[in-house]
């Protein structure tokens, strides 16, 4: 039997800190300014965060984490989305080298917002597996480390921060709404809220296209799920069927999973720039979309007098395509 590794603690959340707040920014947790369906609703703006995401934190905790020897050698990993952009960031602010590999069918913006980060990107192959044994390789043959998205103890404690600023922020929370891809989001913001307010209800939202941590909890372990393109792109992409710490914690910590369509996503994204003002992609907005929706707040088991608050995750959306899909509500 695979031997099963000790889980993040709140301590280790809490020791941190100081190695995320080198990087990442305290985020504002604002009063939503629309009438809600429940007692009080905030919103976490993490998309604010340099890197347009909240993968700062973890990026930020596991490359800090890192011997001198392993800093010399460099970090490296197969994401081209907001983790590669965040370890990026971090990586060059550090003097590490950090390569990201990534396959040659990668768009070139993609590509560039990487290299203009101070990236070295490897381009192979044709698909994301053959950008991963790259990454296996260059582990091997380098010593590089490869820091994952998710499945990593100091990305889930660094994830974590989120979580004591929340509480901070706000002592009388008693529901957080979080988007769900790998669990490292979650599975952070979980422990370090349940450990400090243990009656504080955690709630996952996916999209229902390609939900791999849904399926899992119901097979009852890991399984491999088919990729489907999704408004919430950066909540694409598996668990890993050898998956360490994501899927017990969620497995342990989170109280419901809520599935959305692609209509609730964008729904979610025009509600959150025509009524707060607010640029957020697919994932970043879609935990707003439980709360404008009865039906999916009632599997969320969020009740009218709850007091929510809304993990908005990211920004990195095309501007074009964030355009266009907000002028459809026109056409309507
Ligand atoms: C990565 C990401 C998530 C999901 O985080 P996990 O730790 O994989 O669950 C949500 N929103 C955005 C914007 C992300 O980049």
């Amino acid at each position: 039997m695979r031997q099963e590794l000790p889980l993040p603690t709140l301590e280790a959340i809490r020791a941190a800190t100081n190695r995320v707040y080198a990087h990442a920014q305290r985020t504002p947790l604002i009063p939503a300014s629309s009438t809600s369906a429940v007692k009080a609703l905030r919103l976490k703006c993490d998309f604010m965060q340099p890197g347009g995401a909240f993968k700062l934190r973890g990026a930020a905790n596991a490359v800090m984490c890192l011997s001198d020897t392993q800093k010399q050698a460099g970090v490296v990993c197969a994401s081209t989305g907001n983790h590669g952009r965040a370890l990026a960031l971090v990586s060059t602010a550090l003097n590490v080298k950090c390569t990201i590999c990534m396959s040659e069918l990668v768009p070139q913006n993609k590509r560039r917002a990487i290299e203009s980060l101070g990236a070295n990107v490897c381009i192979v192959g044709r698909s994301q597996d053959e950008a991963q044994l790259r990454v296996d390789e260059l582990v091997a043959s380098e010593g590089m480390t490869e820091i994952p998205p998710f499945d990593h103890a100091d990305v889930i404690a660094g994830q974590g921060t989120l979580g004591l600023e929340l509480l901070e922020q706000w002592p009388e929370l008693d529901t957080v709404v979080v988007p769900l891809s790998g669990g490292g989001l979650i599975s952070g913001v979980a422990l370090a809220v349940k450990a400090l307010k243990p009656s504080v209800r955690v709630v996952a939202v996916s999209p229902q296209r390609g939900a791999a941590m849904a399926a899992s909890l119901t097979a009852g372990q890991p399984v491999e799920v088919q990729e489907e393109p999704t408004l919430a792109d950066s909540l694409g992409g598996g668990i890993g069927l050898q998956n360490r710490y994501t899927y017990r914690l969620v497995e342990r910590y989170v109280d419901a999973v809520v599935l959305l369509d692609e209509e609730a996503i964008a729904g979610a994204m025009r509600h959150l720039f025509f009524t707060e003002s607010l640029v957020t992609e697919g994932a970043g907005a879609a935990g707003m979309a439980v709360l404008l929706d009865d039906a999916l707040r009632g599997r969320a088991g969020i009740a009218d007098d709850a007091s929510v608050a809304v993990v908005l995750s990211g920004r990195n959306v095309d501007m074009q395509a964030f355009l266009a899909l907000m002028n459809e509500v026109c056409d309507e």
